[in-house]
């Protein structure tokens, strides 16, 4: 494997990097070798972590898929002032934005234990709360519509909480069942309670803008339901679906 000589202009700094390997063990250009190369040459050279190389990251992964659709359909994109930062502006908005709930566990958990006490022992219910999160197979958005309910005992929660660490937990790549039952369990873990439910409705760019292509009004349904609400004949599921006028 040959070397490359980096040397930067004060020569007592230099230094040597190995050139990437860039194919597998047939003697073809590996893409996974490639993004690992391309990865590794954002690491400063020095171990000091000088800043946060996350957005630069997902910008050569943005980078390159300009570059696939060069390749595969001519997709002048360096030329076209509509593509300029695009890479770096889809990076952004999926680093800080939409995959911002990824470990939000304790920080939510830190949300949810700001609590009252209160002697209310019937349920509190809140939603619609809307919003977009990323299905983890293709990456696409799915618009979520989400409905809360609980039954407090002894301690009340801020209302304005429960859409905050929703939302949060919410934007990450991740099933809409494992966000279903996940949320609830963090939930029922910080607050004292006779039970918790939750409805999660979503519809996934998935399976409208590509594969199933299913219509815009098609919603996958998915919930979730501790204590009082697990009791299918019971008043509080029937009171709870009575409330939010949805049904599922
Ligand atoms: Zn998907």
């Amino acid at each position: 494997m040959t070397k490359l000589d980096r040397t930067t202009t004060d020569t007592s700094k230099s230094t040597v990097i190995q050139e990437p390997e860039l194919k597998d063990s047939n003697g073809n250009y590996d893409p996974y070798l490639i993004a690992k190369a391309a990865i590794s040459y954002l690491i400063p050279y020095t171990n000091e972590k000088v800043r946060d190389y996350s957005e630069d990251i997902a910008t050569v992964a943005q980078y390159m898929m300009l570059e696939a659709l060069k390749g595969k359909y001519g997709l002048d994109w360096e030329n076209d002032p509509n593509f300029t930062e695009t890479p770096r502006r889809v990076a952004k908005s999926v680093v800080n934005d939409m995959c911002k709930g990824i470990n939000s566990e304790k920080k939510i958990k830190s949300i949810l234990s700001k609590t009252f006490p209160t002697s209310h022992k019937d349920l509190v219910a809140s939603g619609p709360i809307e919003f977009y999160g990323l299905c983890p197979h293709h990456f696409f958005p799915v618009r979520y519509k989400c409905f809360f309910g609980y039954i407090p005992k002894g301690t009340a929660i801020g209302l304005s909480k429960i859409p905050r660490t929703i939302k949060l937990y919410g934007s990450q790549p991740i099933l809409q069942e494992d966000l279903t039952n996940n949320y609830i369990k963090i939930f029922e873990n910080t607050i004292d309670n006779y039970g918790c439910i939750f409805l999660v409705k979503g519809q996934h760019g998935c399976m409208t803008c590509r594969g199933a292509e299913v219509g815009h009004d098609y919603w996958v349904t998915s919930i979730s339901k501790t204590g009082s609400f697990s009791n299918p004949n019971g008043v509080a599921l029937n009171e709870f679906f009575t409330l939010i006028g949805e049904n599922i």
